[in-house]
C-alpha cells in the first residue's frame, strides 16, 4: 500500500462534535489512514472566533482538497443565517446524499439489515422557493412552496445510485417517487430512472419503482426485499431516517454528500447540545463516516477494518455508550474501539 498523504479538510464541528471527532481521528489513526488533515472551524466555534459560520478559510480549504470529515454544525437561529449543511451542499455541488444502514447490533426488532438510501441533495421541494400570501389581515393565510427537480439533476443522483450499487454487488436498484399524484415534479424523476435503466444498466441490474407511501409500509413490515433505494430530496431525508431507525437510531447513521467539486463525509445526526461536553456521546456515527471517506479514497480494506472493530466492540467487548443502553463513555467506546484495530 502506498504512504503518500491525502490532503483532507477536518470540520470538528459543534456540540458533540469535537468529542466524537477524536474518536473518529482515534480510529483512522490506528488503521494507518492516509489523511493530512487541515483543520478548520464551521458552525457556532466559528461564528465566535471569525465573525461567520462558514469562513471562507474552510471554504478554500475544502476547495484545494476537494475531501472533508465534517463534525454537526449548528446553523445560528435569527441573524439571517442559512442552513450551512445547505450552504456546503450548494457550493460543492454535493448532488448525492449516500446513507448506508446496517445492523451492527443484532438481536433487535430488525435482524441484518443492509440498505442504502441515495438522496438527492439539491434539488426538489428544498430549495427553498417558498412564500406567503396574505389575506384579510392574516399575513399567514395562503403558503406556497415550489420544488423544482431537473433532468440533469435526476441523471447526476440515478447514475450515481446505479454506479455504486453495481460497484459493491448489490442486486436492486428501487426508486422512490410519488408520480402518481406529483406528476410532473417526481414523474421526472421516476421517467429518468426508467430510461436511464433501459438504455445503461438493463441486464447489470434489476430495478424497481415504488410509491414512497407504499415504500415506508415496506420497509417496516419487511426492508429486507430492498437492497439500494434512489429518490428526490425530500423522501430521501425521510426515508434514511427511517432506515436508521432501523438499524439502531441516529446515533449509527454515517452518510457522505458526494459532488462534483468533494465529497464530504458526516454523522447523520446533528450536535445534540443537550449532551454536549458530557462525554457521553456515542461516536459510532462518525466513526463510520470515515470508514466511508476510506472507501471513497478506495482504501476499502482499512474501511473494513474499522467496520469489523465497530462491530466487536458493541457485540463481543459489549462495550457500548447510554443510547445503546450501556454505560461506556465516549472515551471509554473510543479506547475498546482502537485496542480492536
Ligand atoms: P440531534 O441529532 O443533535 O439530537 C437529537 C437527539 O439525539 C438528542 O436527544 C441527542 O442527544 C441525541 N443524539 C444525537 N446524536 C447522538 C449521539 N451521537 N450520541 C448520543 N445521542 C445522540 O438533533 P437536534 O437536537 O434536532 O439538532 C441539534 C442541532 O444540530 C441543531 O442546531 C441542528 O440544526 C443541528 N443539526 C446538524 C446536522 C449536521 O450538521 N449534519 C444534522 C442535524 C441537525
Amino acid at each position: 500500500m502506498s504512504a503518500q498523504k491525502i490532503p483532507a479538510t477536518l470540520i470538528p464541528g459543534d456540540g458533540i462534535g469535537p468529542e466524537i471527532m477524536e474518536a473518529a481521528l482515534a480510529a483512522l489513526e490506528a488503521v494507518g489512514a492516509p489523511f493530512e488533515w487541515e483543520e478548520m472551524p464551521a458552525g457556532m466555534g466559528a461564528l465566535k472566533s471569525e465573525g461567520d459560520p462558514l469562513p471562507g478559510k474552510t471554504l478554500d480549504s475544502i476547495r484545494r482538497t476537494r475531501l472533508a470529515l465534517k463534525g454537526p454544525l449548528e446553523t445560528p437561529v435569527g441573524g439571517g443565517f442559512r442552513s450551512i449543511n445547505v450552504r456546503l451542499r450548494e457550493e460543492f455541488k454535493l448532488y448525492a446524499n449516500i446513507r448506508p444502514a446496517r445492523t451492527l447490533i443484532p438481536g433487535g426488532r430488525y435482524d441484518n439489515i443492509d440498505l442504502i438510501v441515495c438522496r438527492e441533495n439539491l434539488e426538489g421541494l428544498y430549495m427553498g422557493y417558498e412564500h406567503f400570501i396574505p389575506i384579510e389581515g392574516d399575513p399567514h393565510a395562503v403558503a406556497m412552496s415550489t420544488g423544482v427537480n431537473t433532468r440533469q439533476g435526476a441523471r447526476h443522483i440515478l447514475e450515481y445510485a446505479f454506479d455504486h450499487a453495481i460497484a459493491l454487488g448489490r442486486k436492486k436498484v428501487t426508486v422512490v417517487h410519488k408520480a402518481n399524484i406529483m406528476k410532473a415534479l417526481t414523474g421526472i424523476f421516476l421517467e429518468t430512472a426508467e430510461q436511464m435503466f433501459e438504455e445503461r444498466y438493463k441486464g447489470k441490474i434489476q430495478f424497481e419503482q415504488v410509491i414512497v407511501d407504499a415504500c415506508c409500509m415496506k420497509l417496516v413490515m419487511n426492508p429486507w426485499q430492498f437492497d439500494v433505494l434512489v429518490t428526490t430530496n425530500l423522501f430521501g431525508d425521510i426515508l434514511s431516517d427511517l432506515t436508521a431507525g432501523l438499524v439502531g437510531g441516529l446515533g449509527m447513521a454515517p452518510g457522505s454528500n458526494i459532488g462534483a467539486d468533494a465529497a464530504i463525509f458526516e454523522a447523520v445526526h446533528g450536535s445534540a447540545p443537550d449532551i454536549a461536553g458530557r462525554g457521553i456521546a456515542n461516536p459510532t456515527a462518525l466513526v463510520l463516516a470515515a470508514a466511508l471517506m476510506l472507501d471513497h479514497v478506495k482504501q476499502q480494506d482499512k474501511g473494513d477494518r474499522i467496520r469489523q472493530a465497530v462491530s466487536d466492540t458493541l457485540n463481543v467487548d459489549n462495550v457500548r455508550t447510554g443510547d445503546l443502553g450501556g454505560k461506556a463513555s465516549t472515551r471509554e467506546y473510543t479506547e475498546a474501539l482502537v485496542a480492536r484495530i
